[in-house]
């Protein structure tokens, strides 16, 4: 069914577990619209396999090593939410539409004008072989797509209001990770399956690299004072170096940290800030409905203060848009 290139995906047989939701779907009547289907409980499912790794890992991270506690927790019922929403909707909507339909089409137009469709391993003949570092390759190309993307997300009053929905949580867990405006989650998915067809990652990797984004991701949100160590902390982001990205006084235009999973574009790019104590969070411009709103609260919140920003930065394009 499915033709899969060389990659540390090869070691799982993707195409026999496709093959046996297939052959289950169908047992029960459901042949019609096997192929979506399947393809949407396996990618639903390693979605929520994701997330359970997340939860154990960081719960007790958060439990017995917290950075923080308050004396009243706020509901976290709209970031759980994100999260079962992100795993259960727009992942598999978001595999589905990369792996099942723009890729294939795009090398089957390619192939037709016999254009060779981009990829690494075709300009590195190390990545053939030895596919896993295609695989980190691809992870770090859509790290520093990412680390634009969010820069620039800070940088236009218009997207940080929608942003700014990331940024109002004052009670930042590893749950906070998949807090962000539907929109903002379009134009994420976007540019990078954009930037995803341009180094020509492989189809059934991209699901995989955006699972591996969200487990660091995760991490790097927990209210947890465990450190990675001077050395650690400059490979991979660490749960300070993002909460200093989340600090009161960085709302907006004036921030740093801007990095996904690897702190080494902000270090390239001068945006690094290490050595930074943090401990509170939030955005002192956000309206109560986009700090503790319901998910639906949230969002109408969201574009509200995206309205505000963006008339008020061609208003006056040169100062800060964090109020
Ligand atoms: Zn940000
Ligand atoms: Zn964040």
């Amino acid at each position: 069914m499915c033709v899969l290139h060389a990659s540390l995906l090869n070691a799982v047989n993707v195409d026999g577990i496709l093959g046996s939701i297939q052959s289950f779907l169908a047992g029960i009547g459901l042949h019609r619209y096997g192929q979506e289907i399947s393809l949407w409980l396996f990618f639903a499912a390693c979605g929520v396999a994701q997330l359970l790794i997340s939860f154990l890992v960081c719960t007790p991270l958060e439990r017995f090593r917290p950075l923080t506690s308050w004396p009243k927790r706020n509901p976290i019922a709209a970031d759980v939410t994100y999260a079962l929403f992100v795993r259960l909707v727009l992942f598999p909507l978001i595999a589905y539409f990369e792996y099942a339909w723009l890729l294939q089409n795009l090398d089957g137009l390619l192939r037709t004008y016999s254009i060779t469709p981009p990829s690494l391993s075709g300009l590195i003949p190390l990545f053939v072989s030895w596919p896993p570092t295609v695989f980190f390759a691809n992870f770090i190309f859509l790290d520093l797509a990412d680390y634009w993307r969010h820069r620039l997300s800070h940088r236009y009053g218009w997207w940080y209001g929608i942003h700014s929905l990331h940024h109002a949580e004052n009670q930042m867990t590893f749950w906070s990770d998949e807090r962000s405006h539907l929109l903002e989650d379009a134009i994420t998915y976007v540019w990078l399956i954009a930037v995803g067809l341009l180094i020509g990652v492989p189809s059934m990797q991209f699901p995989f690299l955006i699972l591996c984004f969200r487990l660091v991701g995760s991490l790097a949100h927990s209210n947890t004072r465990v450190s990675y160590g001077w050395l650690g902390e400059r490979i991979l982001i660490s749960p300070q170096f993002h909460r200093t990205h989340h600090a009161l006084r960085a709302a907006g235009r004036r921030s740093f940290n801007y990095g996904t999973a690897l702190p080494w574009w902000d270090m390239a790019f001068g945006t690094a800030r290490f050595r930074d104590n943090t401990v509170e969070t939030g955005d002192a411009g956000a309206e109560p409905a986009l700090v503790n709103g319901s998910w639906g609260e949230q969002q109408r919140a969201g574009i509200r203060r995206m309205i505000r920003l963006a008339r008020r930065s061609r208003k006056m394009p040169a100062v800060r848009t964090a109020s």
